[in-house]
């Protein structure tokens, strides 16, 4: 099989929280899962356009394209600090990019037309808000004075696709995870609400910063149509090399991870645009919840961001981090604290998984032998696990599919105690430590690279055996 991976991506407006991390890293985990057995492109990046960056800049006193390089590095910083496994990392202010748009708007050019429009806008949505929608104008979201704006856009005859859209999304064929998502979306479309979308914005309102529209100066392209064509623009699209574009797009199955803010840009506007341009939809669309501190959601006001490199400064690994991440409920909003992933990393990383990695390699040294790899006293144990680890991983529950592979380490803890195997070293029982031990690292290393590669380069293979000798005993955690 065929997959492209891709994640949101973050308006560079202010530095990366930890909310940016979390998506980052579980889509980072499903592209290794994915990677292990086939071939896979992991496209993630940056949204460097839209009005509120530039006044994001103008506020901190800096010209637009020096505050968007900044802010870029502190996102993409994260690449190799985390371990995270892109194949490509786009910017939004890129040509390459804005090749991909300008082919793209083209391709849709019958559905786009020029109106008038008036309405009022929240520039920290980058959206417009109809009067009756809003209480006292005022922004539901931010909170904020909607500015009233009237100006010549273009606008996109998104109208025109609802209903083949509810029916994708009905037939999933679009399909939504978690289910919840998928009937929110459904029921915005039976309202019948939506109106066509104004695709351009007035250049002097966006401070000459974007895209401008084709042929005509005076506009520059809405940041959420140009941003959603970046998942095109990541693998080519609009260069003289489509390959990827073709290979990845056309021919593979197409996984959208975003949060759970921007459903109806992905799961309505996009396939809009994407059935108007003729190009295939995407198949499914994951939307993880938020992390919350101390139930409420992390705000510049309350002053309660945390940032990715305040976990690594208070010494929590990379691996931990990611590890802490995947086990957290990905359809459901969770609370981040720090004693929390403190008391992960102790229990089950250092009590259970580091304790028996650890254990495993000490009765390897005692049997002094090499291994047979062929005996498996737990098969049916170890088949049943591994089968719903492949199963909820497949839904993208993947708290739940490590869940499950934690009870697997239980077990062989359980079993070495049982059959009190330091004193019986039979072949039999080394042999079950030996299969299941491999299992377990191949499955963890999704979520920790840089550890469990460390121990996993530790196991020589030859034919059916595992080669016992210069096993490192060392504590992982
Ligand atoms: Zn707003």
């Amino acid at each position: 099989m065929r997959y492209l991976i891709t994640t949101s991506i973050p308006y560079v407006n202010d530095n990366p929280h930890i909310g940016h991390l979390y998506e980052y890293i579980l889509a980072d985990i499903f592209a290794r899962y994915f990677r292990n057995k086939n071939d896979i492109f992991f496209l993630s990046g940056v949204d460097e356009n839209g009005i509120k960056i530039a006044k994001s800049a103008i506020e901190n006193n800096k010209k637009i394209k020096d505050f968007v390089d900044e802010k870029y590095l502190s996102f993409y910083s994260l690449k190799d600090k985390f371990y995270l496994s892109f194949d490509n990392f786009i910017r939004t202010s890129s040509e390459n990019h804005k090749w991909g748009v300008y082919k793209f708007w083209q391709l849709c050019q019958d559905d786009i037309y020029i109106d008038k429009y008036c309405g009022y806008y929240c520039y920290s949505c980058e959206a417009y808000y109809e009067e009756n929608e809003v209480e006292n104008l005022i922004c539901p979201l931010h909170k904020k004075k909607l500015e009233k704006i009237e100006e010549k856009n273009y606008f996109f005859r998104l109208t025109k696709y609802l209903d083949q859209i509810k029916l994708l999304i009905e037939k999933e064929k679009i399909k939504i995870y978690p289910q919840e998502k998928k009937i929110e979306i459904l029921n915005i479309l039976k309202e019948k609400k939506i109106k066509d979308l104004s695709i351009s914005r007035d250049i002097n309102r966006s401070y000459g910063w974007g895209i401008t529209t084709p042929n005509d100066n005076s506009q520059v392209i809405y940041v959420w149509f140009d941003a959603l064509i970046n998942y095109l623009s990541g693998l080519g699209f609009g260069s003289d090399n489509e390959t990827n574009f073709k290979k990845y797009w056309h021919e593979g199955e197409v996984i959208h991870f975003i949060g759970k803010d921007i459903v109806k840009f992905h799961a309505i506007y996009w396939p809009a645009m994407l059935l108007s341009a003729k190009i295939k939809v995407p198949d499914k669309i994951v939307v993880h919840y938020f992390i919350n501190i101390r139930g409420e959601k992390m705000s510049k006001t309350i002053g309660n961001v945390i940032g990715p490199n305040d976990l690594l400064n208070n010494n929590l690994e990379p691996d931990v981090i990611r590890a802490y991440f995947a086990y957290q409920n990905i359809f459901n909003d969770w609370d981040f604290n720090f004693q929390n992933i403190v008391n992960f990393r102790e229990g089950i990383l250092k009590k259970e998984l580091g304790n028996l990695i650890l254990r495993i390699y000490g009765l390897f040294r005692k049997y002094n032998r090499d291994i047979k790899l062929q005996k498996n006293l737990l098969k049916k144990e170890n088949l049943t696990t591994l089968n719903n680890y492949s199963k909820y991983m497949a839904d993208f529950e993947i708290n739940i599919a490590y869940q499950n592979i934690f009870n697997l380490v239980k077990e062989l803890n359980q079993f070495i105690d049982k059959e009190k195997i330091w004193q019986n070293l039979s072949e039999e029982n080394i042999s079950t430590l030996a299969y299941n031990l491999i299992d377990i690292l191949n499955v963890y290393q999704f979520l920790m690279p840089e550890k469990l590669n460390r121990v996993k380069n530790n196991l020589k293979i030859q034919d059916d055996f595992l080669i016992n000798k210069d096993l490192e005993l060392k504590p992982i955690f």
